[in-house]
């Protein structure tokens, strides 16, 4: 498609836009009373207003019902958590019985590395990918420090080449041939939360594999985002967060998925807890622990009713939708925003350097890119004018257009608005 910088080719993409009727489910924060440009969906994504009627029900059962509310509200809080299987399922690739919501991101993770690290004396490492989320850094290195082992020892990152802003998987792949057999787990981010670069998780996991290593994906980035197969592409686990793609509030409940073929391995470590206790038992408070069937049986607490509630509202949402459409969207906003970037720099003869891969099939939503010779003072401009962008030192940006809210018109004034920035700051 031959794009324009204008209002009114902009606006023409928003007549054909098939997802148009989703920008009124959302609330948006306004800047001098007007609606902003939001482009940090990928950090905290707005509030559906159908969120809001979800909380309010489970308030109104607390109230009217308390404790009955476990068993007599109209969605029971005792098996909320499994409303999400199904839904969840279809955006991330998985069978039903496959994924579960519990817990935050963090939290997660440490549960799958109770079943799926198990270091031995010969193979004990685990490759992550260098300047990983800090958080998922903190996790590795607290886990191996559990295991009585030294992070230097274990952790093996896979860095970028010189010069370049991506990693490529021929690099990561290389790197689980050289470890080998000492390698334990390969645990990586599907889409790198800096770059916007997706990682070809299918070949990775097929080489992690091909060295008897367990493959997990932290799919912070990815969940809502890109079209996943996890279930085919035999990933062994991976976790999200529902907050960024997923619409579901702040510190709203993680989800998490684990392979089938793991269900029924008895051998596996798990941190049980009464909620991952064999349902239909779970109140006859029996001494020892049998786990549920599926992913159900790595819970461990009673599930947080108040986060879920959000999270499900955003999930049938998606569900509404389906993936291919929003992919759809998103490809075309995510390359006419490109084209304004690019426009812009050309008008202001400034040098807007895109890091994210330029490819489709390697970047969901968001573009990184580096204003080259310009300061803070740009990024508080565009904030001050409505433009909600992140900033990280020495100067990138972090634009996500979200496909179920943001309009093309928004990214030509964008386009507008960072022109005037550079021109005045
Ligand atoms: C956002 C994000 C997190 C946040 O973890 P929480 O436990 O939800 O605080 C972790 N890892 C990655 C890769 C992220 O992008």
């Amino acid at each position: 498609m031959n794009f324009q910088n204008t209002r009114e080719f902009a606006q023409s993409l928003d007549a054909n836009d098939t997802l148009k009727q989703y920008q009124n489910e959302f609330e948006f924060p306004k800047v001098n009373g007007k609606k902003t440009i939001y482009f940090t969906g990928n950090s905290l994504g707005l509030m559906p207003k159908r969120a809001k009627k979800y909380v309010d029900d489970v308030m109104n059962d607390w109230a009217n019902m308390a404790v009955e509310g476990h068993f007599y509200a109209e969605k029971p809080w005792w098996d909320y958590h499994e409303r999400f299987s199904n839904p969840l399922s279809k955006i991330v690739g998985a069978k039903p019985s496959e994924v579960s919501v519990m817990n935050t991101l963090t939290v997660n993770l440490h549960m799958m590395m109770v079943s799926f690290y198990n270091p031995t004396s010969t193979r004990f490492k685990i490759i992550c990918e260098e300047k990983a989320f800090p958080s998922d850094q903190y996790m590795l290195q607290t886990q191996v420090k559990f295991h009585g082992l030294n992070p230097n020892d274990v952790i093996v990152e896979v860095k970028r080449r010189e010069g370049e802003h991506n990693l490529r998987n021929e690099d990561i792949i290389a790197k689980i041939n050289e470890v080998g057999n000492e390698l334990a787990l390969v645990l990586i981010g599907g889409i790198n939360y800096y770059t916007g670069q997706v990682l070809d998780m299918d070949a990775i996991t097929k080489a992690g594999h091909n060295v008897g290593a367990i493959v997990g994906w932290d799919l912070a980035h990815a969940a809502g985002n890109i079209e996943l197969s996890l279930h085919d592409w035999n990933v062994d686990f991976a976790c999200w967060c529902s907050y960024k793609y997923m619409n579901a509030g702040p510190g709203s409940v993680s989800g998490y998925f684990v392979h089938e073929k793991h269900h029924t391995n008895t051998k596996l470590n798990r941190f049980g807890g009464w909620y991952g206790h064999n349902k239909e038992r779970r109140f006859l408070m029996e001494p020892e622990f049998t786990p549920n069937d599926g992913a159900l049986g790595w819970q461990s607490s009673c599930t947080g009713v108040l986060a879920m509630a959000p999270y499900l509202a955003s999930v049938e949402m998606f569900d509404e939708i389906g993936m291919s459409e929003l992919v759809k969207k998103r490809n075309l906003i995510t390359a006419y925003l490109q084209f304004i970037v690019e426009e812009t720099a050309k008008e202001t003869n400034t040098n807007l350097e895109i890091i994210t891969p330029k490819d489709q099939a390697e970047r969901g939503s968001q573009l990184s890119v580096i204003l080259h010779g310009e300061g803070k003072e740009l990024f508080h401009y565009l904030m001050k004018e409505g433009v909600i962008v992140d900033w990280r030192e020495p100067a990138v940006i972090r634009l996500a257009p979200v496909p179920l809210y943001t309009t093309f018109e928004e990214m030509y004034e964008f386009g507008q608005i960072l022109k005037k920035g550079i021109q005045t700051t």
